[in-house]
């Protein structure tokens, strides 16, 4: 049962420009927001997304996406075939290529198309944008001028892709979106419109214990395209793609908490296709799935930077289990289409801890090489934790120009992080005003009330520091809703408007709202108190199921094993004991780092000293870091090997020293997941 609502609105819609509507009209309309599309859900977007371009990264955020910009991001075309001939439709030298130009290449030049696209929208950079179009707009031209019944792999004709080249066709879709809402080029319109008016409904399953991927990752290029385009045959596909008696089947499943411990990088990818059909579905069951999910991998598999174990496959909670870097990309889209759906804060603050943490930890200082895989304790160079042998094989753990040399996945997906946050740190609301919903220092040039444009100039340290300022500027006065978001973690938020206090009461969603005539240029400042906070929980064992595919490791890591650990986080930084590093993959000689936290939650802060210096001139995630923590600790003997990587249970004795800690994304060698004495683990125990 489906019931889209289609708006009336005859004036072709470009993204991002806010189609002039008598105030009659816009009355009648009632909910047409200035960001809904043409053609809107039966369930409507809590929060609506900006075109890219409409935020643009500031401050220490600006550098890091130009390291990107001009490190991987900007040049991996020039480092690799795969990225050089990906989408052109001729043979590739490439692991994992066919003669015919697809296989691999096909989703790893996707990944890094769209991750590029998106981000020389958000630089506002034209040169990247170019570089990139005369990839895409071949693409596009191959589409518009084949018959009824192509697809992206246009030069093949009368191919319909399954398998893994729908995959990947999934993730070219994903790019031609970002194309047509960065740029309301028809002509990308309406190539995304052919394509998918009669691409097949059988899209496969999202079983997510295998380690196939699913060409039902169609489904969310598929309804972005139907939203513009109002194709029935568009909804018609992939209403009945997600119906798919298998598919039915195995959501069914995850809220009963008979979930499959699978590749997590497919897994976060599957995990948000119902709740991604909910809005066109109208069937709670799809969202409930999702959310059930979620709920499964905190219990089972999260790890403290924010993300869960993946090495491909889950790997359950521990100091040297592995998150492959596509884990994070498909953690924060999963993310980030929950937020759109329920609006509600806990998606920021999820997406927040794994750009923080995780995200910052993967690429070099420079942006010019990564991992594959990291790990919350790092401590020797393919040792402590090992290289995983299965997949992708040796170097899987070093930092490198290309992340691992013969698998290209997470070099090609890392691009799309930066960029995609950046997006999503503003969304526009139903009742036509703006939503703060992730922070960082930013520009916002959006529009509100009824229809007038607006800029928001954020200045912030933030997450390094503790206050935010905004400086609303619209271009006349206008009355308009600003919806500020309180972290989960935040307890005593204060805000001020012109210097007056507003309160600082979140309603349900978590957002304060600021309804008021804007006029000039008016400030808010918002302060989130951080303070540090110890987290404690239990390594765990490795999950059974998976016992095939990690047969390398002794069994006695299939054993119910409960280790006590704890992490240290300071708002949504996860906090590291930095290993003096000599580059990227080789720490100094006999670093020490053999301790367990000895702090005291009977004491303030967990007797905890916060250390701050300025911001640095360039952001570069230097270990030199504008924020430590000084934290009680213990010395004491501790050889962990991979297999166990922590103590069996609390370590006794005496004495404590002071260590000194930074944000994890600061780290290259490090420990997060630290041994606890008994006495910070009986004061605190989970
Ligand atoms: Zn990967």
């Amino acid at each position: 049962m489906r019931f889209p609502m289609i708006c009336l609105m005859l004036s072709a819609l470009i993204p991002g420009q806010a189609a002039a509507q008598p105030a009659e009209a816009s009355a009648s309309l009632n909910q047409a927001a200035i960001y809904s599309r043409p053609f809107e859900p039966a369930v409507p977007l809590a929060l609506l997304p900006l075109p890219p371009g409409a935020v643009e990264p500031a401050g220490w955020l600006r550098d890091w996406a130009r390291s990107a910009r001009d490190g991987i991001t900007g040049h991996l075309d020039e480092w690799h075939p795969t990225f050089a001939d990906g989408w052109k439709g001729i043979p590739i030298q490439a692991p994992g290529a066919k003669p015919d130009g697809t296989g691999w290449p096909l989703e790893q030049c996707a990944y890094w198309l769209d991750g590029a696209i998106r981000l020389g929208f958000v630089l506002h950079d034209e040169a990247l944008i170019r570089k990139i179009r005369a990839r895409l707009d071949p693409v596009v031209d191959g589409v518009n001028k084949a018959g009824f019944g192509t697809t992206f792999i246009y030069w093949k004709q009368g191919y319909k892709p399954d398998g893994f080249e729908s995959w990947a066709h999934s993730q070219l879709g994903r790019a031609l979106v970002a194309l047509y809402q960065g740029t309301g080029d028809r002509r990308v319109l309406d190539a995304l419109a052919k394509v998918y008016a009669d691409y097949p409904s059988k899209m496969g399953n999202i079983d997510l214990g295998g380690g196939q991927v699913s060409g039902l990752c169609n489904l969310d290029p598929m309804l972005e395209t139907y939203s513009y385009s109002g194709d029935p045959r568009i909804l018609d596909r992939a209403l009945q793609a997600i119906s798919q008696p298998e598919v039915a089947q195995e959501i069914r499943r995850w809220p009963e908490g008979r979930l499959s411990p699978g590749h997590m990088d497919i897994f976060y990818e599957n995990i948000r296709l119902p709740a991604v059909a909910y809005p066109w579905s109208g069937d709670t069951h799809h969202l409930d799935a999702t959310l059930a999910a979620f709920k499964w991998l905190d219990e089972n598999h999260m790890l403290p930077y924010g993300v869960a174990s993946g090495e491909e496959f889950a790997s359950g909670i521990g100091a040297f289990r592995k998150t492959e870097t596509c884990d994070i990309t498909s953690m924060l889209l999963a993310s980030s289409w929950m937020y759109r759906i329920q609006g509600a804060r806990t998606w920021g603050d999820r997406m927040e801890r794994a750009f923080f943490n995780a995200a910052a930890a993967v690429a070099d200082r420079d942006f010019r090489a990564m991992c594959y895989y990291q790990s919350p304790n790092r401590i020797q160079s393919a040792a402590l934790p090992c290289e995983q042998p299965n997949c992708p094989g040796p170097e899987g753990n070093r930092f490198h120009q290309l992340g691992c040399p013969t698998v290209l996945c997470c070099v090609g997906a890392i691009n799309r992080i930066i960029p995609n946050f950046i997006i999503h740190m503003w969304m526009a609301t139903r009742d036509n005003g703006l939503a703060a919903t992730l922070y960082g220092p930013s520009v916002v040039a959006a529009r509100v009330g009824a229809g007038t444009p607006v800029r928001i100039v954020t200045t912030t340290d933030y997450p390094f520091g503790e206050s935010i300022r905004m400086r609303v500027m619209p271009q006349a006065a206008v009355e308009f809703p600003l919806y500020v978001r309180i972290p989960g973690w935040c307890g005593n938020a204060s805000i001020t408007v012109d210097g007056a206090p507003f309160p600082a009461r979140p309603d349900s969603r978590g957002f304060v709202r600021i309804l008021r005539t804007w006029a000039g240029s008016a400030v808010i400042d918002i302060t989130l108190p951080m303070h540090p906070e110890v987290v404690r929980g239990y390594e765990t064992e490795f999950p059974s199921a998976n016992r095939e595919y990690f047969s390398f490791e002794p069994a006695q890591v299939f054993q119910f094993r409960r280790l006590p650990y704890a992490s240290v986080f300071y708002g949504p930084l996860l906090f590291a004991l930095p290993i003096t590093e000599v580059d990227s993959n080789t720490p100094v000689g006999n670093p020490k780092w053999q301790y367990a936290i000895n702090t005291d939650p009977r004491t303030r802060d967990d007797g905890i000293r916060v250390v701050r210096q300025p911001m640095p001139a360039h952001w570069d995630w230097s270990p030199d870091a504008p924020v430590a923590l000084e934290a009680p600790a213990r010395a004491f003997d501790w050889r962990p090997t991979d297999a166990q990587a922590l103590p069996d249970g609390p370590i006794e004795g005496s004495g404590s020293e002071t260590i000194r800690l930074v944000p994890y994304g600061c780290t290259k060698f490090r420990i997060s997941m630290f041994p606890v004495t008994a006495g910070a683990w009986r004061t605190g125990s989970p």
